[in-house]
């Protein structure tokens, strides 16, 4: 049996980056995690990039190298030139050359993706999207991420980027600003942030909920845990989420006659409670087909999706 080809994976988000060594089967021989803390200078968190990933390349078995590396970014590229234009939960990364420095320090071919687009690869090839032809998948995190498959490709426009579906707007105007600069994108509401904001906003105007932590720490996991015993805040947070969820992918899966949603991301713990809001909006604006065609899915990889598509993204080429 020839020697299976082994790759390098960066998933790199707005709190946590994660790195992994993977083989062409999308199997993840190895990881390390640490905090992005993004308010720090670009050129610090990518030094403990490059360190995390030599540490990793050294662990292939048989001592070889590694082929190349995929990088997943939570922003706006321009693969060709290598270049991670903006990320909106990450200030002060704008117009960084990340795959020219990544590939000098580590010696290797390095690729640029939309982290969503990696977290679509991998739920679809190896996890509960396997075996569908159209689907999209949804990340709740920093920011709300996602990636869509279409006749069984990964759907890149014409700008080898797609599927911003964080931005897309809640309403005609107002609402919350956003990190990219707007206001009332769908990220606001439903990624992890904006379901934190939503709690303190309930905290702040004195309406009742049994959370007596403070309120910068509120989180999705600790809305989980209060929405379990009825907490009202939490239950609102939920519901909002849901909604604003509902809404926008009502709207895509009518305009693409898609087959399946995947949930996933580190807020996707809350899936059962953020299910039946998305579901009542989702199945009454649904007119391509009987809502109970549309399989919904909570992601099946965690955090292990976006290093798995990363394989498979890079076996096509190395
Ligand atoms: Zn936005």
């Amino acid at each position: 049996m020839p020697d299976l080809k082994h790759y390098l994976a960066l998933d790199v988000g707005g709190t946590n980056v994660i790195a992994g060594l993977v083989d062409q089967e999308g199997r993840i021989l190895a990881r390390r995690r640490f905090p992005t803390n993004s308010g720090r200078p670009p050129e610090e968190v990518i030094a403990d990039m490059v360190v995390n990933l030599k540490a990793l390349s050294g662990q292939k078995p048989g001592g070889c190298r590694p082929e190349a590396l995929a990088v997943g970014l939570p922003g706006w590229l321009n693969q060709a030139a290598g270049l991670l234009i903006q990320a909106p939960n990450m200030p002060g990364w704008v117009n960084v050359p990340l795959a020219e420095i990544m590939s000098q320090a580590l010696d290797l071919p390095v690729h640029l993706e939309n982290d969503g687009n990696l977290y679509a690869l991998g739920e679809w090839l190896y996890g509960v999207g396997r075996g569908l032809d159209n689907l999209m998948v949804i990340t709740l995190g920093t920011g709300v991420g996602g990636g869509l498959i279409l006749e069984r490709r990964l759907w890149n426009g014409s700008f080898a980027s797609a599927v911003e579906i964080g931005h897309m707007p809640l309403g005609l105007s107002g609402g919350a600003l956003c990190g990219c600069g707007r206001r009332g994108c769908l990220e606001t509401v439903a990624s992890a942030t904006g379901m934190s904001r939503l709690g303190r906003e309930w905290l702040r105007s004195g309406r009742p909920s049994a959370y007596r932590g403070r309120p910068e720490d509120l989180s999705p996991r600790i809305m989980s845990e209060l929405a379990l015993i009825g907490d009202p805040m939490a239950l609102h947070v939920f519901r909002e989420a849901g909604l604003a969820l509902g809404q926008i992918l009502s709207g895509i899966f009518n305009l693409l006659g898609l087959e399946a949603l995947v949930i996933g991301g580190g807020a996707a713990g809350a899936f059962d409670f953020i299910r039946p809001s998305l579901w009542e909006v989702f199945s009454e604006r649904l007119i391509v087909t009987e809502p109970s065609r549309v399989k919904l899915f909570k992601g099946g990889l965690g955090e292990d999706a976006p290093l798995a598509g990363a394989a498979a993204l890079l076996r096509k080429h190395y």
